[in-house]
């Protein structure tokens, strides 16, 4: 993909001028890049040509000296209502180094200062690996400051929750009641009983917790879909499990009156892809302004087993094949990847990828590439979890292995998987290329660092294969989508520290400004 020679005959209403251009792919030095009714009419080396201002209308021109021009970030699987809600509960991610003590005032402050909404306490973002709170992940920690009103506490990893006795009374739990399949009630080892902590119980916390009400919900949407331009985003991708066509119609009627959030692509869970086929459309169909996506499989390791077993697993892909669906399938850990993979060998369509994939063999990678899987990774979670992998992991050689992919050929995307780390591309950008870990300064494997230039693909053009929107989006070259941003600084140039810190100055989503300090 190289840049079209301007023949002076297109229209054009914004000029992006005198810029230093990456078009998704290639660094392409200093050129221009004209937008005309929001899609990309014209890309260039050099100054613009003089000539086209003699024949046309003259384009809003914004002059690149010192900025860096390149195709909107596409963040290619987070959690949009998980991201809301929140917002709306109260979120513990922010507090850092956390232990019993700084834990139990956080949890006394908000009782004291806030009220109980619809009957439950809830806290989000628990870094629940801290071993400095291993003291206090159980139930009776929580009763002796909530005896009367049901809490639930949920763990950062999206994997786990702890619930005071009230709330496991509330959702009919008890030391006897039969774990539903693939999820898990931890219990105490010195006497048996019930700890509070429940693994993967989020589709048992839906049907026994009351929801938060959909306004409330929407109401934090709003600042968080026009916070996503400000990073340079234009795409996003939700990828929840419980994605069904009610939150794709909320979405829908949500979006229609917010006109400067990003695209949206809704990936549809496994149980609901057949309704969306039969009432709203296929895989790629457009409705109400949403795409529809790939079918999002959840594998969970939990209480030693992976759930859904092989066979669960190969009939859903089947399925959603048959149907027309590609598939994203959930899988963290080796043992449920070389899973994934395994299936996918059986029934492969373009098109299906792997969420995570955070750890790989060789032998993984050589089938990735040899079958054409893509992957969706999230770089960020080097920065934040990376101590917690050096101490518990047994091998990290098989971690975040971008330049293994690379070298290979693997097509690679980069994601936030917000609210588990920031929807902030240049700080997915800038882990992928240090790989360093959070401020400690140790890095994690060297070997596995990529190039800016492969960072950048990855965020963006690669991204848009991942997500099936490579037609539209992704790349700076006529006719696409007009999804472009302009940063404040040029990635090539700048020190490693410096990386994470750049940002955009403007983002264009379809031509239209989303975001603009120009
Ligand atoms: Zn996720």
């Amino acid at each position: 993909m190289q840049f079209s020679e301007d023949d002076g005959d297109v229209a054009g209403d914004l000029l992006l001028d005198n810029v230093e251009i990456f078009d998704g792919r290639d660094n392409l030095g200093r050129g221009y890049v004209l937008i005309d009714r929001g899609e990309i009419a014209s890309v260039g080396r050099g100054p613009f040509p003089k000539h086209y201002y003699k024949s046309r209308k003259i384009p809003e021109r914004v002059d690149g000296e010192g900025l860096f021009t390149l195709p909107g970030f596409i963040d290619s699987h987070l959690h949009l209502f998980a991201l809301a809600a929140h917002m709306v509960g109260h979120d513990l991610s922010c507090l850092g180094e956390i232990n019993q003590t700084t834990f139990e005032a956080v949890l006394r402050q908000t009782k004291e200062n806030c009220s109980v909404k619809n009957g439950w306490y809830r806290f989000y973002g628990l870094d629940s690996f801290q071993t400095a709170l291993s003291g206090c992940l159980n139930r009776s920690f929580l009763d002796d400051i909530f005896p009367t009103d049901p809490v639930i506490v949920r763990f950062r990893s999206g994997h786990g929750a702890l619930l005071n006795s009230v709330a496991l009374s509330a959702i009919g739990v008890g030391e006897t009641t039969d774990e539903p399949n693939g999820v898990t009630f931890a219990r105490n080892i010195e006497n048996g009983q019930l700890t509070g902590v429940i693994l993967e119980g989020e589709e048992l916390f839906s049907s026994q917790i009351p929801q938060t009400p959909i306004p409330d919900i929407l109401q934090s949407l709003s600042p968080i879909l026009e916070d996503l331009p400000s990073k340079g985003i234009t795409t996003i991708v939700d990828a929840s499990f419980n994605n069904d066509i009610s939150k794709m119609e909320i979405l829908g009627e949500f979006l229609d009156a917010n006109l400067f959030g990003p695209d949206v692509i809704l990936m549809p869970g496994v149980n609901h892809f057949r309704d969306f086929y039969k009432e709203l459309g296929k895989y790629s169909d457009v409705h109400r302004g949403i795409n529809i996506g790939h079918v999002k499989i959840m594998l969970t390791a939990s209480g030693g087993r992976i759930m859904p077993d092989e066979l669960g697993l190969s009939s859903a892909i089947e399925e959603a094949h048959l149907l027309g669906f590609p598939v994203a399938i959930h899988a963290v850990e080796k043992e449920s990847v070389a899973l994934a993979i395994s299936a996918l060998k059986n029934n492969f369509m373009e098109g299906d990828r792997i969420e995570h994939a955070s750890e790989l063999t060789d032998e993984n990678i050589m089938d990735i590439v040899g079958l054409g899987i893509r992957i969706c990774s999230q770089p960020s979670f080097i920065t934040d979890n990376g101590g917690r992998y050096l101490r518990d992991i047994e091998d990290t050689s098989l971690l975040y292995r971008f330049e293994s992919l690379r070298v290979k050929g693997a097509t690679v995307s980069f994601s936030s998987d917000a609210p588990f780390s920031r929807a902030n591309p240049m700080e997915w950008i800038s882990a992928a290329v240090s790989r360093k870990i959070g401020r400690s300064g140790e890095v994690l494997q060297p070997a596995e660092k990529i190039p800016v230039d492969a960072a950048l693909n990855m965020a963006t053009l690669s991204s848009a294969v991942v997500s099936g929107m490579s037609s539209r989006k992704g790349c700076l070259y006529p006719g696409m989508d007009a999804d472009i941003i302009l940063l404040d600084a040029n990635p090539f140039k700048v020190t490693l520290e410096e990386l994470p810190t750049i940002s955009p100055v403007l983002t264009l989503r379809r031509g239209v400004k989303t975001y603009s300090q120009v």
